[in-house]
């Protein structure tokens, strides 16, 4: 371990840097020059707003027809539910599943295929500490998608996990289970809130959000652009905060493991073992040596953008392929 938890409070320069490309994950990667980029909604956000003022405008003038109309809203105000509560949809917006295909590695002679370890809902005191030192060990980077909240209560492991090179991301401010039934101002109060004392803490701006359990709704996207923040799901996750079982977390996380894959665990709310061990410590340093047996290198997300941005064919990235 690196001792005590080093870095000033808000002292560190800002990063800043490239610009808007567009990404393969289903819309384009945001721009990392901290200006807002716009919304666009997406093809069943448009769908959805041409409905309501076509049901508005037949409502006016066949009234009787409101049986019909009203289904068709509701109908549709159901597909949107449903699409928020699948946490690797791309329906309402661009969303990270996997890594951008450049950023992977993929089709790039000179850069080693990668892999992106998340670890949500810390710091977490106790673990996340522990959790540096096996990433330290394996000489490993990951993504660390904070709770606003809990970055307050533990500013020096939030800095910690900057100082160590890893990446810290927004995970809202405090992780409500009905995120998904907040209204914009709610939405938006819940990511700014974190992005404020993440910054405070850290001095980086986050350029990652992580819905709480993935569920979301339509007014996720547009509070996402206005922030500057990319959506990330996964490609797989291990339910670590479910089975303390560190062979079945593993064997979630592995299986058909390749390039490009976005894994996730968990530092906070983490499951414990039958020793009473948090199950990450168990499976973490199993699957840093699986990664290395497989020849993919964890890089943090930001790297992943890095990378994009820095491959030579960036421009001719497929701005609608979704992976
Ligand atoms: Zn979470």
């Amino acid at each position: 371990m690196r001792g005590s938890y080093p870095g000033p409070q808000g002292k560190r320069k800002l990063r800043a840097q490239g610009n808007s490309r567009d990404g393969p994950a289903g819309g384009r990667i945001s721009r990392m020059d901290g200006s807002p980029r716009a919304w666009r909604p997406s093809p069943l956000i448009r769908a959805s707003l041409v409905l309501h003022a076509g049901a508005a405008g037949v409502t006016l003038l066949r009234p009787h027809w409101w049986p019909w109309t009203l289904s068709a809203v509701l109908a549709d105000h159901l597909l949107l539910a449903l699409s928020g509560l699948w946490p690797r949809s791309h329906l309402l917006g661009p969303n990270w599943t996997h890594l951008p295909p450049l950023a992977a590695g993929a089709g790039v002679a000179t850069m080693p295929a990668a892999v992106a370890v998340t670890i949500d809902d810390g710091p977490e005191p106790q673990v996340t500490e522990r959790v540096l030192e096996v990433l330290d060990a394996h000489g490993a980077r990951a993504t660390f998608f904070c709770i606003g909240e809990r970055v307050e209560r533990h500013p020096s492991i939030a800095r910690a996990i900057v100082a160590a090179q890893h990446e810290i991301a927004n995970h809202s401010y405090r992780h409500l289970k009905c995120f998904s039934l907040l209204g914009p101002r709610g939405v938006a109060n819940e990511i700014s809130r974190a992005q404020a004392v993440i910054a405070e803490a850290t001095g980086e701006v986050a350029r990652f959000f992580r819905a709480p359990a993935g569920l979301r709704n339509p007014f996720l996207e547009p509070a996402l652009t206005r922030a500057n923040l990319q959506l990330v799901s996964w490609t797989r996750r291990g339910f670590d905060t479910v089975s303390g079982s560190a062979g079945r977390v593993f064997g979630s996380l592995t299986r058909d493991l390749q390039g490009g894959d976005i894994l996730l665990l968990h530092d906070g709310h983490a499951a414990r073992t039958e020793a009473g061990a948090p199950v990450i410590l168990e499976v973490l340093p199993r699957l840093l040596r699986a990664l290395k047996a497989a020849q993919l290198a964890p890089i943090t997300l930001r790297a992943a953008l890095e990378r994009t941005a820095a491959a030579p064919s960036a421009h001719s990235l497929a701005s609608g392929a979704t992976p």
